[in-house]
């Protein structure tokens, strides 16, 4: 049975695209209050819009998640419109692909700000609402294979998204005494704006789907339901897991 969100309040941070929205229109579907936290207005209001179609409230907040002000406000406005913190998602994020013999360090630094920095700030924010209202709450942070594997040109991208496997694993344990479960969301290749500059070299495609057992990428819509399974407050057991959405990659 699909969980029962009704009444919770979840956040997505770069929830206005990609593998964010389709989480964010998940959790809505299940019943939750959701506020979308993400730079692009624009895309957040047709975000918004999407969601409302579910009969749930929800709120666009323009927030760059690499400045901690922006992010306490964020938090702040969040909660004052849609009420007590419920489910917090951690998934915005960037790539940059270059070789590291050719990689600039304004180039590390942005992708680990935006990544890394950008998952701390906001699980910090949210940790200590959690911890605040004294009654539980469900964290998700996204990370990516590559955090396993690595990829040419991903230093940065993969240096980013392992600290963020260790971000996530290390909440689990220190927020396991507030009923604070926190798992880690493991995407493979899926199509969205932040690789579309791979999805269109061909031999790069049919390498990767040829690697993944269903021989193909996913569709962002193929993660609609998993926030919101995750979130489910019954799963009080489930907690410090990687939770790995791709197509079957990361057995070989
Ligand atoms: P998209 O480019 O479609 O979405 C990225 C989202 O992050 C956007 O909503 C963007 O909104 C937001 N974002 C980027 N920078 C910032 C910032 N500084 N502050 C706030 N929000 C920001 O990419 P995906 O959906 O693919 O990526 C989502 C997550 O999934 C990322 O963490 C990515 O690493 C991970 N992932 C993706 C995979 C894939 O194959 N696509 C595979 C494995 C993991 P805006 O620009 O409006 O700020």
């Amino acid at each position: 049975m699909a969980a029962d969100l009704t009444g919770t309040t979840a956040v997505v941070t770069g929830g206005n695209n990609g593998i964010g929205r389709a989480l964010a229109v998940g959790l809505a579907k299940a019943g939750a209050d959701v506020a979308i936290w993400a730079r692009n207005a624009e895309r957040n209001a047709q975000t918004v819009a999407e969601i409302e179609t579910f009969g749930v409230k929800a709120l666009g907040v323009s927030c760059d998640v690499t400045d901690e002000q922006a992010v306490i406000a964020a938090m702040d406005e969040t909660v004052a419109t849609l009420g007590p913190l419920g489910c917090f998602v951690a998934n915005s994020g960037i790539s940059i692909e270059t070789p590291i013999v050719d990689m600039s360090f304004d180039t590390w630094r942005h992708v680990l700000a935006t990544n890394l920095d950008g998952a701390f700030l906001c699980t910090r924010e949210a940790a200590r609402r959690f911890v605040d209202q004294g009654v539980g709450g469900s964290m998700i942070v996204v990370s990516s294979t590559i955090s396993r594997y690595g990829g040419a040109g991903m230093a940065a991208y993969g240096a980013s998204k392992t600290g963020v496997l260790g971000l996530g694993r290390t909440l689990a344990v220190e927020l396991a005494r507030h009923r604070v479960r926190c798992n880690v969301l493991v995407p493979g290749w899926t199509k969205t704006a932040m690789n579309e500059h791979l999805q269109a070299d061909e031999r790069f495609v049919r390498a990767t789907s040829g690697r993944t057992p269903v021989r193909r990428w996913a569709e962002p819509e193929e993660f609609h339901d998993i926030a919101a399974f995750l979130a489910d407050p019954s799963l009080t057991f489930h907690t410090g897991n990687e939770v790995i959405v791709d197509g079957g990659y990361t057995i070989y």
